[in-house]
C-alpha cells in the first residue's frame, strides 16, 4: 500500500469508529460551525492545534503558515481572520508559535533560501531587528532563539491589532481577547505569553479613526 493510500484508509477507519461511538456525529456537525476560537499557528507538523488542544471538529477555525506569522499583505490569513471575526464571531484568537521552529531558525541563518522564502522568513528578521537589544544580550543560542519565538508571537499579536478588521470588531463588539502561546515540543505544554483585550493601547500612528 502506498503511504497515501494509508491516509485514505485510516480515515476511513477514523469515520467508522466516530459513527460507532455516536451515530449522530457527522449529521450535527453538516450544519452549524460556530467555533469559539481562531488558531493562527505554525505548519510544523508536530504541532497540531486540534490535537494538542484535545479540540474536536467545529471547536477551532485554523489557520497555519511557517512561523505563525500575520502579514498585512497577506491575503490568505486576512480573508480567514476578516471571516473569523466578522462572520463566525470569534471571541478568542490565539496566535500559537513553538520552541525549535524551524522558520525562526532558518531566518537567523545567513542562508539564501531564494525568493519566496527569502521574502517570508524576512519578516522574522524584522522582529529580531525591533528586539536587537534584548536578543543581542542573551549569551546562549538556544535561549535568544526561544526568546525570539516569543517575541515573534508578541509582535502577531501586535500585527493583528493593527488590521481594520481586529479595531472595529474591539470598538464595536467588544471582542476578540488575543492571546499569545509558546508550545513546548519537549514536552507538549503550551506557555501563555502574552494577552491583549480589547482596549488594549494601540500606538496612534496605527490606529484608524471612525471605524464601522
Ligand atoms: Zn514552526
Amino acid at each position: 500500500m502506498k503511504p497515501y493510500e494509508v491516509l485514505l484508509q485510516d480515515n476511513k477507519a477514523w469515520a467508522e469508529s466516530k459513527l460507532k461511538s455516536d451515530p449522530d456525529y457527522f449529521h450535527r456537525l453538516l450544519h452549524v460551525q460556530t467555533p469559539e476560537f481562531l488558531w493562527i499557528g505554525c505548519s510544523d507538523s508536530r504541532v497540531p492545534p486540534d490535537q494538542i488542544t484535545q479540540t474536536e471538529p467545529g471547536e477551532i477555525f485554523i489557520h497555519r503558515n511557517v512561523a505563525n506569522l500575520v502579514v498585512n499583505t497577506d491575503v490568505n490569513l486576512l480573508s480567514v481572520l476578516d471571516f473569523a471575526v466578522n462572520h463566525l464571531k470569534v471571541k478568542h484568537i490565539v496566535v500559537c508559535g513553538h520552541y525549535g521552529c524551524g522558520g525562526i531558525k532558518a531566518a537567523l541563518s545567513k542562508t539564501d533560501f531564494k525568493p519566496v522564502l527569502n521574502m517570508w522568513l524576512r519578516n522574522i528578521k524584522d522582529v529580531y531587528r525591533f528586539h536587537r537589544e534584548e536578543l543581542d544580550a542573551i549569551e546562549n543560542e538556544n535561549t535568544r532563539m526561544d526568546r525570539l519565538v516569543e517575541l515573534n508571537v508578541k509582535e502577531q499579536l501586535m500585527n493583528l491589532v493593527k488590521t481594520s478588521i481586529i479595531q472595529g470588531a474591539w470598538k464595536n463588539e467588544q471582542r476578540p481577547d488575543l492571546h499569545g502561546w509558546v508550545y513546548d515540543l519537549h514536552d507538549g505544554i503550551i506557555n501563555p505569553i502574552v494577552e491583549m483585550k480589547p482596549g488594549t493601547y494601540i500606538d496612534p500612528l496605527y490606529e484608524y479613526e471612525k471605524i464601522e
